[in-house]
């Protein structure tokens, strides 16, 4: 077994290195895997129909999958890079999050090269989970025998120890400090509404052109598609649209059953949220709420909502 320092430093010597080389996409971009998607995914957005149809950005990755039996250009870095971190206990593996930039539009026809390089490996990390390491890759894809590029994927993994030799059962207390809410994922694109609720302010986004309000925030307008926005407040006077309540999965920090809602807020936007003070069997659809900040723990404030007259 190597010492912890050792292997830090053999899993920085991965950065930089290639996890696959000159991939190549098993299919062209195609109409019949971008239809199976938009059905999945419920975008009846005309322009992935037809014989002018594009491909949905969001497939991107999907024109690199290998699908069961991979794909070639794999590169045995990778491979050994996996291999260190489960010799070192690193058995378990999950996704974390994954970051894509558009460049270029894609179309049926195009064929579809790429190259990933393992971009990072970080120090090692405790989570929830276990203590492992997030490996972090970059694919650059590309089209046409140009090879422009079309876009990029980031893709990030923590290879971990699983904490407590696996799953524990509820109610097993020994020692457990109180869990803490989920953080929320803050990215270029949805900065400014978390920024807002630092300052106890609800904002809402704003095509400046066509002046459509959306939440969430998105980078663009889904009426008319211009980028550029500004914000208005939101008044926090709304009502429950729709909700749901969890009883199963139970998660850390939440305790079921409890409602989640859909609120509708006066402005036009809905958002989800949870409704607090109210018993989960007593929240309804139509009922009046307004906003409110709850700080969970020193550095998580949320915006919830609270009906606003007490339900019978
Ligand atoms: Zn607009």
């Amino acid at each position: 077994m190597v010492s912890e320092d050792e292997l830090g430093a053999r899993l920085k010597a991965y950065e930089g290195r290639p996890a696959a080389v000159a991939g190549a996409g098993k299919d062209p971009v195609n109409l019949p895997m971008i239809r199976h998607w938009c059905e999945a995914m419920g975008d009846t957005n005309p322009v992935y129909e037809g014989p002018d149809a594009i491909a949905p950005p969001t497939m991107l990755q999907a024109w690199t999958m290998g699908g069961l039996t991979g794909h070639t250009g794999r590169s045995q870095a990778y491979d050994d890079l996996l291999g260190l971190l489960d010799e070192a206990g690193c058995t378990s593996v999950v996704a974390t999050d994954c970051e894509q930039e558009y460049v270029l539009v894609l179309r049926p026809g195009d064929e579809i090269t790429f190259d990933t390089v393992i971009e990072s490996v970080s120090e090692r990390k405790t989570t929830r989970l276990g203590t492992g390491y997030f490996v972090t890759t970059r694919t650059e894809i590309r089209v046409g025998p140009g090879q422009d590029l079309a876009g990029t994927h980031r893709f990030r993994i923590l290879k971990y120890a699983p904490a407590g030799g696996g799953r524990k059962q509820r109610g097993e207390t020994a020692e457990r400090q109180p869990a803490r809410r989920p953080r929320p994922v803050v990215n270029r694109d949805n900065a400014g509404f978390w920024e807002g609720v630092e300052h106890h302010r609800l904002l809402i986004q704003r095509c400046t052109a066509c002046r459509t309000l959306r939440f969430p925030w998105l980078p663009g307008c889904n009426r008319c598609g211009a980028p550029d926005w500004d914000t208005v407040e939101a008044s926090g006077e709304g009502t429950v649209y729709s909700y749901v309540v969890m009883h199963h999965p139970p998660f850390p920090a939440f305790d079921p059953p409890y409602a989640v809602a859909l609120i509708e807020l006066t402005e036009g936007v809905r958002m989800i949220s949870n409704v607090i003070g109210t018993p989960y069997d007593k929240v309804r659809i139509g009922l009046p709420v307004r906003l409110e900040f709850q700080s969970y723990d020193d550095d998580l404030v949320l915006p919830v909502f609270r009906a606003r007259e007490e339900v019978a």
